[in-house]
Parts: structure tokens; sequence; C-alpha cells
């Protein structure tokens, strides 16, 4: 079998059946018939899409994850699921691993291939790992496109660096009162600019990269002659390192508090969709790095992605701090973005990148 062949043929398909966060059946129907043929061995579950492979044998695991779900967004005015962050290349460059690894399958250990579900609702890695996916595993890796502006077409990148991100949601109980008699009242939209410039003041070391901003406000209604004492907000908070999130998440917390008490009003806040910034294992790293120069050259091996964007790939670590992981980036061109309805990439770059990602699993 040619396996670039076999590679670009089930990225095709994939493509062409993207389906959304747990509502993979089918893609996990057609991955475990793909297993089936090659004789390969995996777990199913009866409450979550997704699966988990295995080949080789011994004590030592070395894992390596590809998501596997779609985005829903309109496409050409149509809604629909669409692979636009590259996760059918994800599942189709990690299927060519195994390919690989097939031709000599490892005796001193096992490789696992967990491929999973939602990663774009940022908790299908939490399932994967509540099924015991990280059991025994010593080595974790990832792989994923990036934006050409990230890394150029034909260079491979031995780590991406994600950022972190959370978002409080928050509503304020202040009181209404009629526009003629104001000090009547607690008027929420004082509250919402207390807390706009409260947060444009938390100033951290300049050397940081992070952002908090208002990302929603609701207050008032059909009368513009009532003062508004309740109000809605939603503040977008992100930063390339889980420490200096959590910095930024306890001054908010601080300055809530204090608002409350000057303005005489309730605050009720939750965060919400937390996704964690990567925690990258310098060993990983350069297993991918050793594996890059020996299948591709040292003239393609690129400098780690540092980006704002996230994956829920570092639940893994966050979770089981002993295993040691790294994710690979692969430049193909890839435009105008990820999650863009159009986006496109340069398919050739997947044969190199599974052969690149079984080198890096036999490494490890
Ligand atoms: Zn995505
Ligand atoms: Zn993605």
């Amino acid at each position: 079998m040619d396996i670039n062949k076999q590679i670009v043929e089930w990225f095709r398909y994939f493509h062409a059946h993207p389906e959304v966060s747990w509502k993979e059946y089918g893609t996990t129907n057609k991955i475990a018939e793909i297993l089936d043929e090659l004789g390969v061995g995996y777990r199913r579950f009866p409450d979550v899409t997704g699966l988990i492979a295995e080949i080789g044998e011994g004590e030592v695991v070395t894992a390596v994850r590809a998501d596997i779900d779609a985005l829903w967004q309109e496409v050409d005015d149509v809604m629909q699921a669409n692979h636009s962050c590259g996760h059918d290349a994800n599942i189709s460059m990690v299927l060519g691993a195994l390919l690989h690894l097939l031709e000599d399958p490892p005796k001193d250990k096992k490789i696992r291939f967990i491929f999973q579900p939602a990663e774009e609702k940022g908790n299908g890695s939490l399932a994967m790992i509540e099924k015991g996916a990280l059991d025994g595993v010593g080595f974790l890796f990832g792989v994923h496109l990036r934006p050409k502006e990230e890394l150029r077409d034909g260079y491979f990148a031995p780590s991406i660096h994600h950022g972190a991100g959370i978002y409080m949601e928050g509503k304020i109980k202040g009181m209404d009162a009629h526009g003629a008699r104001p000090h009547q009242g607690k008027n929420s939209i004082d509250v919402l600019m207390a807390i706009h410039s409260y947060i444009r003041s938390i100033y951290l070391s300049p050397f940081e990269s992070y952002s908090a901003k208002l990302t929603k406000l609701i207050a008032g209604g059909e009368n513009l002659n009532i003062i508004p004492g309740n109000a809605e907000f939603a503040i977008d908070v992100r930063a390339q390192k889980n420490e200096v999130l959590e910095e930024i998440q306890k001054r908010l917390g601080e300055g809530i508090e204090g608002i409350e008490k000057v303005y005489g009003v309730k605050i009720d806040y939750a965060w919400t969709d937390h996704t964690p910034g990567a925690v990258v294992s310098a060993e990983a790293e350069d297993i991918i790095r050793k594996a890059i120069g020996s299948i591709a050259g040292e003239r393609v091996l690129a400098q780690p992605v540092i980006t704002s964007g996230s994956d829920d790939f570092h639940f893994y670590t966050i979770k089981h701090p002993e295993v040691k992981a790294a994710m690979m980036g692969v430049g193909a061109d890839l435009s105008p973005g990820l999650h863009h309805p159009r986006m496109t990439f340069n398919i050739s770059a997947l044969s190199q990148a599974a052969k690149i990602l079984a080198e890096t699993l036999r490494r490890a």
C-alpha cells in the first residue's frame, strides 16, 4: 500500500464527512473500520465518541493524540459542520504514523493512539482522561497545522505554545429608580464603567503577554427614564502563561469585591470555559526536534510556535503533570486562517508530518 496516497485518501474522506463536537459518530465508525482492516485493537465507549487504539508490547506507553471534531459555522450562506481547524488532517497524519509504525511494530513499548472528540468544546480531552487515555503514559505527543503567518510551508515546529484563556460571566444587582430621582437608585451602568476602568488598571510585567477586556454589556431597556439597577457583563481574559492568567483572575475578583462595596450593589460572577496554556516538556520537544531533523532535515526545522490560540490538549498535562508532552506544528501554507470557513492548506505536508510523527513515537 502506498502510505502517502492512503493518507490523502483518508484526509479527503474525513474532510467530506465533518461532524461537530460530541457527535463524531461516523468519524469514530470510520476510524474503527480502518483499525479493523489493519488488525489493530482499540477501545470504544458507550457514552462518548472517539476511541483509543494501541500497538506494540511492553510496560512503557507512549501516546499520540488526534482530535477529530469539526466546527459548526456558516459556509456559503449555509450553517454546517466544517473541518476548518484541520482536525481531518490530524486524524490522517496520526493514522499515517500508525501505518509507518505497523511496518515494524515496537517490541519494547506500547504506542497508544488517542482519537479524541470535542476539542472545540474544550473538554473532549477531559473525557478521554476519564477513560484512562493517559494511564501508564510517559510521553504524549500531539500535532496541529499552523496558519502560514506562524509557520512557513514545508516547515515543522518542535512545539506549539498555546495561550491560556477564561471568561468571567457576571450579573450586577443594583436598584432601579426614576430618571428624575437618581439618588434613590443604584445605577448598574456606573458599576459597569467602574469595572471597565478597573480592568484597564490591572498592570502586570510588560514582559508578560496578556489581555483582559469586557466582551458583553447588557443594561437598560425600552424606558429611557429608568435608571437600570440590573446588568449583565462578560470579560474575556487571555495570558500566555497559566500563572499570569491566575493572577489576573485574582485581581479581577478583588476588584469586583471592592466595586460591590463602593457602589453598594451585589455582583455575582462565575468563571467559565477555562482553556489552560501549554505546559511543554523540554524532553518531549527535543524528541520531536530530532525526529524532524532526521526525517525532513535541519533546514525545515522551525522555532517553537508561540500563539494566542488555545487547545484542550493541555488538560492532559494539567491533570497528569507526570506526563511529558509536546505538540508538533506543521507549516502547510494554511490560509486565510484556522476556523475560517474557507480555510485551505497544502495537503502534501501531511505525508511528511506522518513520517516525523512515527519517528517521534519510535524515539520516545
Ligand atoms: Zn479549532
Ligand atoms: Zn484545532
